[in-house]
Parts: structure tokens; sequence; C-alpha cells
């Protein structure tokens, strides 16, 4: 098949070019490389909850296989039981179907152990690797420098028969942790430091997660990726770019025990402005109790983003658009809330919500009338329909949409002035009532009959439109809106004796109680999303349900500072 014929069976989206990873696969296909087939992974070592990094892999990785209709495999890398466990492994497979994605198989690397194990044995049998005393550090100090070459240990020569006594005994745990590794005997020159014998298995005395004590050896990432990847045929091993150097590795076991070769592409890793991304400092947050939980909406991780509000959609869109690139590089974190703005939009319920709520009396109208008036669920999509808002004597409105001295171009509520009320009446401020410290408790207003709907009766225009809820029909809510986690843009980078935590924003979870949301969202369920008109998107915490209350968090603002600043770029 010519790269022709290909394209027209498996067309790119219109709107983007291929990247470097497809130019790859599309020229593997064409040259009947592997069959033809276009088999990937998805890898992670179950030792923490996935972050928005990793959904830029999963799309990668499960987007290329539906893209060439291939397979893509989820495969724990479970190679290291001091760190991993189960509670691990069930939330990674719940993020990733969450974000739509389906495996064609679940693989874990500890299938593969004795596998691996007899390979091993292989190469030493081959006098390919050995068992080696020195410790940590001495076999660091072997290793040599960038610019030295290393010297060879000690133990380099033993006799084969001497490697696969002491190998076996190593299996049996006759040796403690740290005393013996199996290294592959490659080259003490070689300019990559990965290839002076590098260590294929060391003495871990730890039950594993799903292993129990049937292993006190367990393989090195370079030893059991490339080896997990060939035996389940994986044709395309796609990974970030921290193991470009580790590739003449991952070949060369790969070559030296003869067995089916996958090709390693690396990818740049996603950084994020104004968060952090590796697991080990996520969980440092969670455990030190700086956030809520893995899933605390200020976290990067999926789980948190989900509770956050944010879609699928939106994460996938986010994927699709920084691309793939070579080159490390920092996304704005606003791009992310770019699309989620841009799903929500389409997608969210309207509703009106209050979150700082006074009083407004419209003292023409009726007391004890009310009359339901009708409001658009999304102007976006109109076959959502309409819903009824109630409408009476006494309303709330935000505190913000009132000031009694306005400066000019105040286009809200103010002594004198006039609004709209949303899908209600134009109303025009008589005067308010104050408490003894001069608070306002209270706005009185009165309302034109003949603006119904919230329509001018006779040309006369008003300025500002507000939301607003009914006293007695709005629902007592509590919102959490938050800021962003850390307040630099690059957490990591810190000051000598400091760590990133020093770079936490101490303001970045505000609780606000009291607001008064439209009866609507009476029968909202967790996770449901919502536009709270003028205010941005909203969604149900978890939390509402467990406690029996309403709880929103505060998904992102209206507003689309970044499509601005690209514009004006
Ligand atoms: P961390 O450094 O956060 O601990 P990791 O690389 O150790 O992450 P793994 O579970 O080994 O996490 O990763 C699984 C897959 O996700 C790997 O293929 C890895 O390259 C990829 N991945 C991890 N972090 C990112 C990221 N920030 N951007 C893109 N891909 C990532
Ligand atoms: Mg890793």
């Amino acid at each position: 098949m010519d790269n022709e014929t290909l394209k027209t069976e498996t067309p790119a989206p219109a709107e983007r070019s291929l990247n470097f990873i497809e130019e790859i696969i599309e020229k593997d296909l064409a040259a009947g490389k592997n069959g033809k087939r276009v088999h990937t992974r998805f890898p992670p070592e179950p030792n923490g909850y996935l972050h928005i990094g990793h959904a830029k892999s999963i799309c990668l990785n499960f987007g290329i296989a539906q893209k060439y209709g291939g397979k893509t495999n989820l495969r724990f890398d479970d190679t290291n039981p001091t760190k991993e466990d189960t509670e691990y492994v069930d939330s990674i497979k719940e993020d990733i179907q969450w974000l739509g994605f389906k495996w064609d198989a679940e693989f874990y690397a500890s299938d593969y152990f004795e596998q691996l194990y007899e390979w091993a044995v292989q190469l030493i049998k081959e006098g390919k690797a050995y068992v080696c005393d020195l410790s940590q550090e001495e076999a660091s100090e072997y290793r040599g420098t960038t610019t030295q070459p290393g010297r060879p240990s000690p133990y380099r020569d033993r006799s084969v028969e001497e490697n696969l006594d002491l190998f076996a005994r190593m299996r049996k745990g006759e040796f403690p942790n740290g005393s013996k590794t199996l290294r592959a005997k490659i080259d003490l020159a070689s300019p990559n430091m990965h290839m002076r014998d590098p260590i294929m298995y060391r003495i871990i005395h730890q039950e594993h997660h799903r292993t129990g004590n049937q292993w006190c050896i367990y393989p090195m990432y370079d030893y059991a990726h490339g080896e997990s990847d060939s035996i389940e045929g994986i044709t395309h091993s796609i990974c970030t770019l921290e193991f470009e150097v580790h590739r003449p590795l991952y070949d060369w076991f790969i070559a030296t025990l003869k067995i089916h070769a996958p090709q390693q592409i690396e990818f740049a890793r996603l950084n994020l402005s104004y968060t952090v991304m590796s697991k080990r400092k996520l969980l440092q947050l969670v455990q030190e109790k700086h956030v809520m939980g893995w899933d605390d909406p200020r976290m990067p991780t999926i789980s948190g983003l989900r509770r956050r509000g944010y879609t699928p959609a939106s994460i996938r869109l986010f994927a699709d658009k920084i691309g793939v690139a070579k080159r490390d590089n920092t996304i704005d974190v606003s791009l992310l809330e770019w699309c989620v703005r841009e799903d929500l939009n389409k997608k969210a319920q309207r509703v009106m919500t209050v979150l700082d709520p006074v009083k407004v009396v419209i003292t023409n109208y009726p007391e004890g009338q009310t009359e339901e008036l009708e409001a658009v669920n999304n102007p976006e999509d109109p076959t959502m329909g309409t819903r009824k808002v109630t409408f009476s004597r006494e309303l709330y409105i935000e505190r913000e949409d009132f000031m009694e001295n306005p400066p000019k171009k105040y286009f809200r509520l103010s002594p004198g002035t006039e609004v709209r009320l949303r899908y209600a009446y134009f109303v025009r401020c008589t005067d308010v009532v104050k408490d003894a410290g001069g608070n306002i408790t209270e706005i009185h207003c009165t309302y034109d009959p003949a603006s119904k709907g919230g329509n001018s009766p006779d040309g006369r225009k008003v300025k500002g439109t507000l939301h607003w809820v009914s006293a007695a029909h709005a629902l007592d809510a509590e919102v959490r809106v938050f800021d962003r986690l850390f307040s630099s843009p690059t957490p990591d980078e810190v000051e000598e004796g400091q760590t990133f935590l020093d770079n936490l924003n101490p303001h970045s979870l505000e609780i606000k109680r009291g607001c008064k949301a439209e009866a609507f969202l009476a029968d909202a369920g967790p996770l449901d999303h919502f536009q709270f008109e003028r205010l941005g998107y909203f969604n149900v915490d978890p939390d509402s349900a467990r406690e029996g209350r309403l709880i929103f968090n505060k998904t992102v603002g209206l507003k689309d500072t970044w499509a601005k600043e690209n514009a004006k770029a």
C-alpha cells in the first residue's frame, strides 16, 4: 500500500497535518513493517493517580491506534513493590475509561516475571550478564563519569556457573536487600552511561501487590520495559523524552535476546504552568494534607479535574491542541481552561445562582403573588429547551451588582437607575434600607409590568442585566471557588533552602456559604455541569450527596483571556 491509498483509507483530521509520530507510522505502514499492524500501549506505574500529563500520553497512544485501526494495551509497569498499590491500579483504570478510551488488553509487567527471569538466565549463559556485589555507591563510583570511562567491577568476570548459582540464590532469597545485583555486561567505555553495565535486577524483600511474596528480586525498568513491549507485540512504544538516552539499551536487550523489536519513539512531556506534575510531589501534597486528596479540584490529576468539572471532551480537546512536540516546553494552564469553557459553553445547562446575596424588594409587586417566567436552558443549543423560573416580590441579587454611589460607567443597579432582571422585568431602585452598622440589608425597587420577559415596552434601553433568584424559592448552597494551587507559574523553581511547597498559594480555596441557587438545581446530581449565568461554569461536588446539601465547585470563569491573548499575538 502506498502513502496515497493509505491516506484515503484513514484520513487525518482536516484541520491539522500529521504529527511526527504519525509520519513515522505512516511510513512504517507504507513499507509493510510489522505486517502493517499498529499496536501501542499505555504503561503507567501504579504508584499514584494519573495526571494531565498522563492524559496527553493516553490520548496519543489510544488516538493513534484508533486512527490506524490498531490496538492499545494497558500495561501496569509494576516492577517496584515498595511504591505500588491496587488503589492506584483501580484509579488508573477508572480515569482512562472516563477519558473515553477502551484498552484491548490489560497486562502487568509482573505477568512476565518468570519469562524475564528466564531471559536473564539466557544472558548469563551467553556471558552477557553477571552478578555484582558492589554497593550502590561503589557501583556508581566504578561507572565513571561522562568524561571518564568506567572501571570493571571486580565481579565482572565471574564464571557462568558461579553467576547462574548466585542468581538462582538471589531469587531464593538467600541475600539481603542491596547486597547483590544482576548487571548486563555491555560497554564500560560507552559515552552513554546507561550502557555501562546497567543493573537488570535488584533484591527487594517486599510483598508485591500482585505476586505477593513469590519474588524478592525485581527487574529494573530498562530491562522489563522493552521486553514487555516485545512480548505483547507492541509496534510503536511511545514514551517521553527523558527515555531517549535509554533507547540504545532498550534496543540492546531486544537485539541480544533476538525477540520482536518494537520501535521506541520519544515525545516531549507536558509541563503546565502553575502546577507540579511529578507523582512524588503530588503524593506529598496529599500526604501532608495541603489538599483534600488526590481528587482535590485544584490538583492536576485526572480525578481532580473530573471533580473540578472538566469533561472528558475538554481534556481530549486540550491534548489535541497542544499537539506532539519533540522539545520540552511549558503550556499555559489557561489553554486548559479555555478548552473546558469551549466544551461547557456548548453543553452546560444555564441557571441563576447568587453567590453573595443581598435582598431586593419589589415594592409595587403584589404581596403573595408569584409567576413562572420562561428561561432559556442553553442559548447555544435550542434543543435543550426552556424552563420556568419563579418570580416574586422578594428576590436576591449579587451584592456587587448594587452600588450606592457608583462611578461613571457603572451599568448595574444604583439609586434611581433601571436595570433588567434576566427573563423577568425592568426594575428601578428607589431606596435602600441599612442596619445600624450602615450595611445595606434591603434594596427597594419598583418594576415595570409592561417589560415582562425582560423586553423593553417602549424602546427605552437599560444597560445592565442582572441574575437573581426568588428569595422564598431559592435553595441554600455552598460554593467552592478555587484559585491556582501555586502562586508561581513555575512552582518547581525555588530559591536555595526552599521547596515547591513554599510556592503554594495560601488563597487557593475560598468557601462561600449562604449562596442562593435557583430551585431547578434541587435535582442536580454529583458532577452535573451548569453555567451560573454571568459567573462561570460550576458542577456539583460529590460531597453534596454525602452530606445531603448542595455543594458546587467553580470549574472556570466565563472570561476567555487565553483566546484574547492569542488573537493579539
Ligand atoms: P511521574 O514523573 O509524574 O512520576 P512517570 O513518568 O513516572 O510520571 P508513569 O506512570 O511511568 O509516570 O507514566 C506512564 C506513561 O505516561 C509513560 O509513558 C510516561 O512517559 C507518560 N507520562 C508521564 N508523565 C507525562 C507528562 N507530563 N507528559 C506526557 N506523558 C507523560
Ligand atoms: Mg515512570
